[in-house]
């Protein structure tokens, strides 16, 4: 079944360094029969952009400010991201949530930003080792989804893609079971059903994230409630070659 396997380089690689990658990976993965979305650093966008033109994969960034413009020294626009030729957009990675303190406010406004300037938002939610061993695995994306969701119109919300990401498993080789990842992500979508209907629960990605590799995708992918993966670490070696071309 065809997947969305999107890759998340958090802050990695220099202009040269993307462009030597790319170099290596685009003309493998570019007619890909899976949905490929690459976010990248904002520095290496433009990059991205020259090097994938012409083929099926898809721009992303890391990370927006919801404002228009004006006074947000550091910050980026939607504005701007999508005259690099951004269609995708991370919101809410537990980075974020954790080092530079987002909290569901943010994250709920520029979800609406973002939906409101045709920019896909990748909304990452997730529970804590703390919270899984307490069983608030639940509660925790419960709140979350209601939270960063918030004021969101049902005709609106089919089109944001929700990634589920124990933050337990960002990073750490410590991949959640197929079985684990798919109770919560048949949970989101039963949320989704419930708060929106089911046709919108029907039409709703849910993807995977936490340690995916190239060895344990296609268990996690086969899953019938996993629509893909948001992939860190091994996005950024030639593996993701063949995770990006595998038939799941
Ligand atoms: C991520 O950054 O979203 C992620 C899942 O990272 P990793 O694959 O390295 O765990």
């Amino acid at each position: 079944m065809k997947k969305i396997i999107a890759a998340n380089w958090k802050m990695n690689m220099t202009i040269t360094e993307t462009k030597n990658f790319l170099k290596k990976i685009v003309p493998k993965i570019k007619n890909t029969k899976n949905d490929v979305i690459l976010c990248l650093p904002f520095t290496n966008i433009q990059t991205l952009k020259n090097m994938a033109k012409n083929t099926k994969i898809h721009i992303g960034a890391q990370n927006f400010y919801f404002e228009d413009k004006g006074a947000y020294t550091g910050e980026i626009s939607s504005a701007m991201l999508k005259d690099v030729g951004v269609e995708y957009v991370i919101i809410g990675h537990s980075e974020r949530r954790e080092i530079f303190k987002e909290d569901d406010l943010l994250i709920n406004n520029k979800i609406k930003k973002a939906l409101k300037e045709k920019i896909i938002p990748i909304l990452c939610v997730g529970e804590s080792l703390k919270e899984r061993q307490e069983n608030k695995t639940f509660e925790k994306i419960k709140k979350q989804l209601a939270n960063d969701l918030l004021g969101i119109e049902s005709s609106q919300i089919k089109k944001i893609i929700i990634a589920y990401e124990p933050i337990w498993a960002i990073g750490t080789g410590k991949t959640a079971t197929a079985g684990e990842a798919e109770e919560v992500c048949k949970y989101i979508k039963d949320f989704i059903g419930k708060e929106y209907g089911e046709s919108i629960k029907k039409a709703m990605k849910v993807l995977y994230g936490g340690s995916v590799n190239n060895q344990n995708a296609k268990e996690l992918f086969k899953k019938e409630n996993i629509d893909g993966g948001l992939i860190g670490g091994a996005s950024l070696k030639l593996e993701f070659i063949d995770m990006v071309n595998t038939k799941y």
